[in-house]
């Protein structure tokens, strides 16, 4: 079941590529990820905790990222490919260290590159954890203290169950319908929601205290959303929140 997830959000990257041409570019190259990362999760079992045991398929991955990647982030990977695997175990583990502060922005190549490789096994860990007891945080992931990507509503009564997935290892928790998901301020004049016609299922919500903003997903108005693939196709909404000096909660993978 774990397994499929990673189909899930290819089939979905390969439908939105066809609906969003703006977008077919990005989604390409995501599609090119989520089945390097497919390959990297299902090699995982039996490593457990030992990140050193992955490191050998770091040179193949490097390899096919440079080969699909747009620049700077392809010439990034065939430099990283060329250093020593010492390098890359330091690179690694010292991503893995600080991995819930990362921040992407296009400009940090070698940590994006490091994030896409090492998320695989952020996700293997958080599915194969031992079931810990619902909480409500805001800002973080309470598994890896990640902050979340996207936000998702899921069909529940009369309206819809809100929730916040983890940009790092997917983990998904609860949170209220009407509350920052960065900082909890509830003061409804102070979170403003964002829709656009072209993506009714969709929509941004910033605040005006802290000023930082998430998207979120409608699966109450599109079942076959994939809440992770869905964020990274809908770029225009983004577009609007820089407009508007919202400054988005965590960057998704390709650093926008
Ligand atoms: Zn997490
Ligand atoms: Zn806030």
């Amino acid at each position: 079941m774990t397994r499929s997830k990673w189909d899930q959000r290819i089939r979905r990257a390969d439908e939105l590529a066809a609906e969003y041409p703006f977008a077919a570019d990005v989604l390409r190259f995501y599609r090119h990820v989520a089945r390097l990362q497919k390959d990297l999760y299902a090699g995982l079992a039996g490593v457990g905790n030992d990140l050193s045991l992955l490191v050998p398929r770091f040179p193949d991955f490097l390899e096919s990222i440079a080969a699909a990647a747009p620049d700077p982030l392809a010439q990034c990977a065939r430099d990283l490919g060329e250093r020593a695997p010492a390098d890359w175990v330091a690179a690694l583990e010292s991503f893995w260290r600080d991995a819930s502060q990362f921040q992407p922005e296009p400009g940090r190549t070698a940590e994006l590159l490091a994030c896409m490789f090492l998320q695989p096994y952020a996700e293997y860990l958080a599915d194969h954890r031992e079931p810990a007891p619902p909480r409500e945080t805001f800002g973080t992931c309470p598994f890896c203290r990640s902050r979340p990507l996207a936000g998702v509503l899921r069909p529940e009564g009369d309206g819809g169950k809100r929730s916040l997935i983890c940009s790092f290892c997917a983990t998904e928790w609860d949170i209220g319908r009407m509350v920052c998901a960065a900082c909890g301020e509830q003061t409804v004049e102070k979170l403003a929601v964002y829709t656009a016609e072209q993506f009714p299922h969709v929509r941004v919500e910033a605040c005006d205290t802290c000023r930082y903003y998430i998207k979120t997903v409608d699966l109450t108005k599109n079942g076959h959303a994939v809440p992770v693939v869905d964020e990274l196709a809908t770029i225009p909404l983004n577009l609007w929140a820089r407009e508007h000096a919202y400054v988005k909660l965590r960057g998704n993978l390709l650093g926008i």
